[in-house]
């Protein structure tokens, strides 16, 4: 059962949206604004939506203005395409679908628009249809399902290093090299390590926008979505495990190998890690996202609606992805992120 989620002004009817700047739903009519964890109009939950000729897409009929709203099955949020209207379908926010935390979107649409302009700056060969107006229109603002995983990794690793000495001794060069069997062991605590859980976004991408922010995240409420796009999960939890078990693997291994550079050269031989596996948590985070078709190949371009990095691939650098890193926070975070890790590893 599919059920279809609208948001109207108490004041007017009019339709109110999620609005990045003050944080807060925001009617454009009367420009009366709402809390979004206050606001609770009483809601029409009437409507179901229909499966479409045995497809994954589902038909929903807009309350506002009867038109009909095609969405695949794992839409979460959308608006309908006659009206304006945002909806959510209630279905696939509620139950099993229902994230812990949301982190509301805190970059809106024209600064998303700036940073991609941003991006395409000095590319002088770059063709024209990246940079036509409709084409940077046509970026959107969707809340990507992530889970979120919390672990702790038990490692003991072992690296063959060398240190060399140099002198000189009469007409004689001489040098001197030691080797060395280095061990090192420790524990490392890894919080909200996000996994993105919608198949439909590319993983390269979601990653290369990290990290996100999670102590702005707010608990889940669906008034977040208004005037968004969004989907529930369709990547399970246990698959995702995988890949943040992994995560947490190869971060452990590349911390321990920064412990090692009083060595000339170091080179890892064998190590055993065990990850005690932590809580697990489902949550959206806020990503713009525009795809660009040229030439039979589509291009792709992502932002952190929260912190502004930017990343995509333009037809000159084939597929590799150029990011812009983006001012003091992030830096801020990265410094954050860093200690943690130091504070967490014992020896
Ligand atoms: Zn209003
Ligand atoms: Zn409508």
């Amino acid at each position: 059962m599919s059920e279809l989620k609208e948001f109207k002004c108490p004041n007017c009817g009019g339709r109110l949206e999620f609005d990045a700047g003050t944080q807060k739903m925001k009617c454009p009519y009367c420009d009366g604004t709402f809390d979004p964890d206050l606001f609770n109009e009483e809601i029409d939950f009437t409507v179901d939506g229909e499966q479409w000729n045995d497809s994954d897409l589902l038909l929903y009929t807009c309350h506002s203005c009867g038109g009909t709203i095609m969405a695949d099955k794992d839409t979460a949020a959308s608006s309908c395409p006659y009206c304006g209207n945002p909806v959510v379908m209630a279905g696939n926010v509620s139950g099993i679908y229902k994230p812990k935390k949301i982190i509301p979107f805190k970059l809106d649409k024209k600064e998303a628009k700036e940073r991609y302009r941003k991006f395409l700056q000095g590319k002088v060969l770059l063709p024209n249809t990246f940079k036509s107006e409709a084409t940077i229109d046509e970026i959107k603002g969707i809340y990507v399902p992530y889970w979120n995983f919390d672990g702790r990794a038990s490692a003991r690793m072992w690296f063959d290093a060398t240190r060399r000495r140099h002198w000189i001794e009469g007409d004689y060069n001489c040098t001197e090299t030691s080797y060395y069997k280095v061990f090192r062991s420790g524990s490392v605590g890894f919080t909200d390590v996000p996994v993105d859980a919608s198949s439909k976004v590319k993983d390269e991408l979601t990653q290369s926008i990290e990290p996100f922010n999670v102590r702005e995240a707010k608990g889940f409420n669906e008034n977040y979505l208004a005037g968004y796009l969004a989907d529930k999960y369709d990547v399970d939890v246990e698959q995702s495990r995988k890949v943040a078990n992994s995560r947490i693997a190869n971060s452990t291994a590349s911390l321990f190998a920064s412990t090692t550079s009083m060595y000339d050269s170091c080179i890892p031989s064998s190590s055993n890690i065990v990850i005690n596996q932590g809580k697990q948590e489902y949550v959206m985070y806020p990503v713009w996202l525009l795809n660009v078709k040229y030439k039979d190949q589509i291009y792709s371009f992502a932002m952190n609606g929260q912190t502004g990095k930017f990343v995509g691939s333009l037809p000159t650098d084939k597929g590799k992805l150029v990011s812009i890193t983006l001012g003091v926070f992030l830096t801020v975070m990265a410094a954050l992120t860093a200690i943690q890790y130091v504070v967490y590893l014992v020896r």
